[in-house]
């Protein structure tokens, strides 16, 4: 009877130390299939995903099309909680997807190449969807006759304006184009990072708020983004999650054996709805169930322990 009852409290023990592990684990889930769906069906579907504070989700916008079929975008939807923004449209919505479309929080161009903006795409986000427009100054102009005035905002690097619950800081970029930004994105309180197809810039090193989900541009057909500038990006922001975009899959992957032991890395599909799990690692929950739980059993053992040699 004695040795059953410690068996129990072992068996507790273990199975609550397992539960407090798991919930450590950064391990994220996908909604859907690893198959793209069509966009249309997609958008609603990433439009009807239910998350908690503190969750995020994603939706990489896929390769390019028309002259830059096969070369992958930097083109996402993230949603948090309360709030669902896009970043880097271009051309890549049809106009199934389009009528999917629900309203938006934001709208981000980070600067005016055709792979990251196009303007017919993104008048017609903003008609659909109401949301506001952050864009470069490279891409101001050519919003600036189509896009109420109280809907656009040109980002210079440096600037930080919040609009729809959501501060936005442009950062500055490290590529061939008018005054070109990366962002970074405060919602529902995570911070997320939107690299562009940018070179690696000292400016990262100064970032001292935590970064809970970076996009980050892995090389082709960039002429500033590469692997190693991909990797001082991870290394000088820490983020929790990294999703490589902006490259061939096999860059992607590169990243992965590069910095995977610093980051959670996870390879976007196009058009397939993303939900890294425990995007905010709850450290301090799972340690105090872990410690609670190791206490308890332990003081029960002992008086079991204790029970069976007065007996
Ligand atoms: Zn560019």
């Amino acid at each position: 009877m004695k040795s059953d009852a410690n068996k129990i409290a072992l068996t507790i023990l273990a199975f609550v130390g397992m539960l407090a592990f798991a919930t450590v684990q950064p391990i994220y889930s996908q909604i859907a299939s690893v198959f793209s769906p069509p966009p249309a069906i997609a958008i609603a579907e990433f439009h009807h995903t239910d998350l908690t504070e503190g969750q995020v989700a994603f939706m990489w916008l896929g390769e390019g099309i028309g002259e830059r079929a096969g070369t992958a975008s930097a083109g996402v939807m993230v949603k948090t909680s309360q709030h669902t923004i896009i970043i880097d449209p271009s051309n890549l919505l049809p106009s199934e997807a389009m009528d999917a479309m629900q309203p938006l929080d934001l709208i981000l161009i980070t600067h005016e190449h055709g792979d990251h903006f196009d303007a017919d795409t993104t008048v017609a986000v903003q008609e659909k969807t109401g949301a506001p427009v952050m864009v470069s100054a490279g891409v101001y102009p050519q919003l600036q006759d189509r896009i109420a005035e109280d809907k656009l905002f040109e980002m210079l690097a440096g600037n930080t304006e919040t609009i729809n619950g959501i501060t936005v800081t442009a950062i500055q970029s490290e590529h061939p184009s008018d005054r070109p930004v990366m962002y970074l994105i405060k919602m529902d309180g995570l911070a997320i990072f939107h690299g562009s197809d940018s070179g690696f810039v000292d400016e990262l090193n100064d970032i001292d708020s935590e970064v809970h989900l970076a996009f980050v541009p892995v090389g082709k057909p960039s002429p500033t983004a590469s692997l190693d500038d991909a990797a001082s990006m991870v290394r000088a922001l820490k983020p929790f999650v990294t999703v490589p975009v902006h490259g061939p899959f096999e860059e992607m992957k590169a990243l992965e054996d590069m910095v995977g032991n610093e980051t959670v890395i996870v390879i976007p599909s196009a058009y397939v709805v993303k939900v890294p799990a425990e995007i905010v690692p709850e450290f301090p929950f799972a340690l105090m169930v872990f410690i609670g739980a190791f206490v308890m059993a332990l003081i029960s053992f002992m008086r079991i322990r204790n029970l069976g040699l007065s007996l």
